[in-house]
């Protein structure tokens, strides 16, 4: 299970600049989202091979007139999300009215938290702790959001139990696992009684319940699958019972833990907003995509090609996802699902020789070079494969920090298409020297 970190404290202790520093590494594909994404508080971190999710809370009031009001709303919720809490506070500024309350709220909750002592630049770490010893708190950390100095050292500290990461994926017992995603009233349940009440499904487990998605193990057609259902569908005991809260940190979770998402949209309001950060996060994550345009039964047949290629052209930018459009209530669609989630999931995790890639890389190369910087062409010598979902591309070159973001997203291009790799995103990494 994927971890997730909720960053609380008293506003201006540097929340928000942990938080940037923590999920900076984005791909060429996300920052051309950033404008869609920009004021989301979850992110995807990752210390060594362990991806976590992290939750800026934006900050409590630190109101001193009680604990409660100053944990109101976000912050709380925030808090009962996650797996561990970082509580951070301002070194400059020593122990304030406040800081306090929330230590002892977060030792009620029995809630694994640390603190991260920020802004030491200037006064020193030693003398930045001192003041807090006193809480008695075994994980103590010191630590300079803004010049990014000791946060490396205290993601691996704080994560240093979850060990696994995405090799999670791998050990699995083979199966896809598939994450049913979307907003609330989608059509996430329909779909997911949909899925496991076709014939040619077996479904094998019951799954008990946790407080995340239901895992639910079956096999079609010869091929076993895991269904994540985000909408908590195999909990009710019958189909009145009310559906839980749409949890974006359950939604999350499930993305980190698919090979492949099936995002559901509803085909009467078309690609709204949280349709866009929910796609934000499939990419983020790098997870394989299939998108379902669901309740196409109730669109009128004289609009459909209309509706069809507005919605085509909005999700131009998730090109290597198929579209279904499908009417999850009468089944119409549903089984191309499992096509397009068979693909994704194989180009996913398809072994990439360096030789092949090499090969694609000079030919790219040598029908468009890349440009010249300081008066010497930028080099690309050779490619090799550096992980699987998503296939990560490593290639070895000279001076290929000044590479454009335009030349990564035209290799990119390439090798998704030579190598069909369709339904999964592509990431570049590129060094200098060998
Ligand atoms: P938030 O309200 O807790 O999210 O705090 P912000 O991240 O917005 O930071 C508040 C201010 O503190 C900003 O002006 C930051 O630039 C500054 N700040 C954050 N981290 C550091 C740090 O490590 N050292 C110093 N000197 N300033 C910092
Ligand atoms: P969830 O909140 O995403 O799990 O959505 P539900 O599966 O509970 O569906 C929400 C509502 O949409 C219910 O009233 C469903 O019957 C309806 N619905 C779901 N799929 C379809 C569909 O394909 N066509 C139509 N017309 N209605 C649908």
């Amino acid at each position: 299970m994927v971890p997730v970190v909720a960053l609380v404290g008293r506003p201006n202790v540097g929340k928000s600049t942990l938080f940037n520093q923590l999920t900076r590494t984005r791909d060429a594909l996300v920052a051309n989202l950033s404008g869609l994404t920009r004021d989301r508080q979850y992110g995807d971190g990752k210390v060594g091979a362990v991806p976590y999710i992290v939750i800026d809370t934006g900050g409590i009031s630190g109101d001193e007139s009680g604990i409660d009001a100053a944990m109101a709303g976000q912050s709380q919720t925030a808090i009962e999300e996650a797996d561990i809490v970082l509580l951070m506070v301002d070194g400059r500024a020593g122990i304030q009215a406040g800081d306090e309350a929330l230590v002892s709220y977060l030792r009620r909750k029995s809630k694994p938290f640390h603190l991260v002592i920020n802004k030491i630049d200037g006064v020193g770490e030693e003398a930045a702790l001192s003041d807090f010893y006193g809480f008695g708190i075994d994980g103590m950390h010191a630590i300079a959001a803004s010049h990014n100095r000791g946060i490396s050292s205290m993601m691996q500290s704080v994560l240093s139990d979850y060990s696994q990461g995405d090799e999670s994926l791998e050990r699995s017992d083979g199966g896809i696992r598939v994450a049913a995603i979307g907003r609330p009233n989608v059509g996430k349940s329909t779909l997911i009684n949909r899925l496991l009440g076709d014939d040619r499904v077996v479904v094998f487990d019951e799954p008990g319940t946790t407080r995340d998605s239901i895992y639910i193990d079956f096999e079609r057609r010869g091929q076993a699958y895991t269904l994540i259902d985000t909408a908590g569908v195999r909990r009710r005991k019958n189909v009145r019972e009310t559906v839980e809260k749409f949890s974006i940190v359950k939604t999350l979770k499930a993305i980190a833990d698919a090979h492949v998402v099936i995002l559901l949209m509803d085909a009467h309001e078309g690609v709204v907003e949280q349709d866009l950060h929910l796609l934000g996060q499939c990419i983020d994550a790098g997870r394989g995509l299939v998108i379902a345009v669901n309740k196409w039964d109730g669109v009128d047949p004289d609009e459909r090609d209309w509706i069809r290629s507005e919605l085509q052209r909005r999700l131009q930018f998730v090109d290597y996802a198929d579209i279904h459009f499908i009417s999850a209530l009468h089944g119409t669609g549903v089984g191309h699902l499992y096509e397009s989630v068979g693909r994704a999931y194989s180009a996913a995790i398809k072994s990439l020789s360096t030789n092949r890639l090499t090969r694609i890389l000079e030919d790219a190369v040598s029908t468009h070079p890349p440009p010249m910087v300081n008066g010497r062409r930028i080099k690309l010598r050779y490619a090799h494969a550096g992980g699987q979902n998503p296939p990560l591309i490593v290639i070895h070159g000279t001076q290929t920090e000044a590479l454009p973001s335009s030349y990564s997203r035209y290799l990119e291009k390439v090798f998704r298409r030579e190598l069909e790799l369709h339904g999964t995103p592509v990431k570049i990494e590129l060094r200098t020297g060998d």
